[in-house]
């Protein structure tokens, strides 16, 4: 490659939103064949709020956002924001001890002696059928459930909504146009999931994966001959950000995340993946 026309293309892409931190994505992403999304934070702006509270045992609504509120003030996953920004439930504030993240799964750690975990319906051992049943008409797509346990039973079922992208439906669009595979890579493992996906129009849904697990199924494309180029914002996609031919994180993801990508997009703006492409296959042209 020709310095001049790389060092151009480098400087070009930082003033389209861009921050190239290493030189190889614009090779990648003229070779890439497959697109891998992560959902909650790429695909939807993982600015989440809290719609409901459903208590499912003898806890008001007060007790159940309490605990919640608790154990989510250690977590730094989107979800833990929402629970963040709503005011204390009804004076009632509690103080949590133990607190673990479980990565890919939920958050787990002491109130007054009692130990309980808030996270996904798999963590909590629900059935895809349980977890399916307790489901509201009015849940969307991009809405997402968890749960509070104990060690012993279910106590509660929060509801939080978050937005999908008004770009992602183009990006998807747009990529598969260009003869690229796309597929939604994320570890919520609900029926939401599912349901984002068809909205999007995804050529493949991998869910209810751990960060683990989202490497893994990269490796396995990889082995099977894919160019895959990964866009993901979270703590959980870190590995597979590392991982992939070249990645993307967004602007407002982890610090890990984006210290794991090759490169930034530095406003959350999906559409500047698209520009990067075309600005990689012009370069590409002149560099021959
Ligand atoms: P994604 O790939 O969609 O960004 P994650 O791998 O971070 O999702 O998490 C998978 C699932 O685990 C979430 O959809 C949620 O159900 C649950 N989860 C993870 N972290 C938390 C948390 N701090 N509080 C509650 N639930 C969580
Ligand atoms: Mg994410």
């Amino acid at each position: 490659a020709t310095p001049t026309a790389l060092t151009s293309a480098t400087a070009h892409l930082t003033r389209s939103g861009i921050l190239l931190r290493r030189g190889h994505v614009l090779d990648v992403l003229t070779r890439a064949n497959r697109i891998v999304m992560d959902k909650t934070g790429t695909l939807t702006t993982g600015n989440i709020s809290l719609v409901s509270v459903q208590p499912l045992a003898e806890l008001d609504d007060a007790r159940c956002l309490a605990i919640a509120q608790a154990l989510e003030a250690y977590s730094e996953h989107p979800i833990a924001r929402a629970f963040r920004s709503q005011p204390v439930a009804d004076g009632v504030l509690l103080a949590a001890s133990d607190v673990t993240p479980v990565i890919g799964y939920g958050i787990q750690g002491q109130i007054e002696g009692t130990s309980y975990r808030v996270g996904s319906a798999r963590w909590l051992d629900l059935s895809d059928q349980e977890h399916a049943d307790m489901a509201s008409p009015q849940e969307v797509p991009g809405d997402l459930v968890v749960y509070l346990a104990d060690d012993h039973r279910l106590l509660a079922r929060y509801t939080l909504a978050d937005t999908v992208r008004a770009d992602a439906g183009a990006l998807i669009r747009a990529f598969r146009q260009a003869g690229l595979q796309t597929t939604m890579l994320t570890g919520d493992g609900s029926a939401q999931a599912d349901k984002l996906a068809r909205e999007l129009g995804v050529d493949e849904l991998v869910k209810g994966v751990t960060p683990d697990g989202k490497l893994a199924y990269l490796k396995t494309r990889e082995a099977a001959g894919d160019i895959s180029i990964m866009v993901g914002d979270g703590i959980n996609d870190a590995p597979v950000l590392a991982g992939a031919h070249a990645s993307f994180a967004m602007a407002g993801g982890t610090d890990l995340a984006k210290n794991s990508a090759d490169a930034i997009l530095l406003a959350d703006d999906l559409s500047r993946l698209l520009a990067a492409r075309a600005l990689a296959l012009r370069t590409r042209k002149i560099i021959k």
